[in-house]
């Protein structure tokens, strides 16, 4: 079988990751036959346990709470989406960036951002906890499909773009993958790019499961520069139209606007700086970025977001139980070790056990992690 070419990758900028030329395993493996490298990396993930735990992972709502939420699979799928849908104009890889969009919440402990606080917390003595570090962990160590290594053998430009943070010293601890943070370069556009795609993607589902869960009001968000332009622009297109496909009319004119708002002005930046390969992207300042005006719009409404719906008492509620179980959890497992599985014992090394009880805890789904907490804590639960 000849190597396939999908359509865009004929055309593809000279400075996107090139499939043939970068895409470096640390396992040297056989070329991919029916693919692109990047695709097998997608492909990889897809298949990985780590990616179906991300159905049952709190975004925002925890996973019971109603059935249209967003989950962190279903996030994944819209980052992915927008990524691509950028990707395809900027002349990027189209493949690497599918599949870091995929893999790059793989490490989010369940219950959202209350579950990775806590748990940083927990960890503080052994060298805290942080989902992205967690993400690459899955990826290089963590799942078991291989005969003859651990984790998924990624190429660098997807495990690149997994670690989109990293302070200096846990970067000093990671070689190759962490340099770029000790010598303050970037990441390749299309990582540039699919972290900027999570912004879009997560801003705009919010305001959307927000308005579904009644916790955020409309009126609320008419003070909100891009939501208040687009929403009279669906006045305009639709005189009198209200409810649902009113909100979903506005939220796709907002997704819109951010997207060709990134193309534009990334395209621009592209084209004063002339990059002519990935190496000079690395050397460069950040490529792909909003307008002044877009970054301030955006910034307005993740400030909106924070203090009606992320911090409401309801979602507050829910975030305090979720430390609760994950603090009490992990207290416990360090207490008596012997409560876990085998696989997850350390004997005689605290550091380390402490580690393996992060791993355990953070693979968990919101309803593994409550189910968990029930057999351990209740005495008619078994
Ligand atoms: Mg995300």
């Amino acid at each position: 079988m000849t190597h396939p070419t999908p359509n865009h990758l004929q055309s593809l900028a000279p400075y996107a990751a090139q499939d043939t030329a970068s895409a470096k395993r640390v396992h040297t493996e056989p070329a991919a036959k029916s693919r692109t490298e990047y695709g097998r990396d997608r492909d990889r993930i897809i298949h990985c346990s780590a990616f179906r735990r991300l159905e049952y992972k709190t975004q925002v709502f925890v996973n019971h709470e109603g059935d249209l939420f967003r989950t962190r699979l279903t996030h994944s799928i819209e980052v992915a989406q927008i990524a691509r849908s950028i990707a395809r104009n900027l002349r990027l890889n189209e493949d690497l960036v599918e599949a870091i969009s995929l893999a790059h919440d793989l490490g989010h402990t369940p219950f959202g951002h209350a579950g990775q606080d806590a748990l940083n917390l927990c960890m503080q003595p052994y060298g805290g906890f942080e989902h992205n570090l967690q993400s690459l962990r899955v990826v290089d160590v963590l799942e078991e499909r291989y005969g003859n290594f651990d984790g998924l053998n990624l190429t660098f430009e997807t495990r690149e773009g997994i670690l989109k943070h990293c302070s200096i010293k846990n970067a000093q601890l990671l070689g190759e993958i962490g340099q770029r943070f000790i010598d303050r370069k970037q990441p390749s556009l299309e990582a540039q790019l699919a972290n900027l795609a999570d912004e879009i993607a997560y801003n705009n589902h919010d305001v959307d499961d927000g308005l579904r869960s009644g916790l955020l009001t409309e009126s609320q968000l008419m003070e909100v520069t891009l939501y208040g332009e687009n929403r009279a622009l669906v006045e305009q297109a639709f005189p009198g139209l209200m409810g649902r496909r009113a909100i979903a009319e506005t939220v796709r004119r907002m997704i819109n606007a951010l997207i060709l708002d990134l193309v534009t002005t990334s395209e621009k930046l592209i084209r004063a700086q002339q990059p002519r390969h990935i190496d000079e992207v690395r050397n460069a300042p950040v490529l792909i970025a909003f307008s002044d005006k877009v970054r301030a719009d955006a910034t307005e409404l993740k400030q909106c977001l924070h203090t009606n719906l992320y911090r409401h008492y309801q979602v507050q509620r829910m975030t305090s139980k979720a430390r609760r179980c994950v603090h009490e959890l992990f207290a416990l497992f360090m207490k008596e070790p012997d409560l876990l599985p085998p696989d997850y014992l350390v004997p005689d090394n605290e550091a380390r056990q402490a580690r393996k009880v992060a791993d355990y805890i953070a693979g968990m789904t919101d309803r593994y992690a409550m189910r968990e907490y029930r057999r351990l804590f209740y005495v008619d639960d078994i």
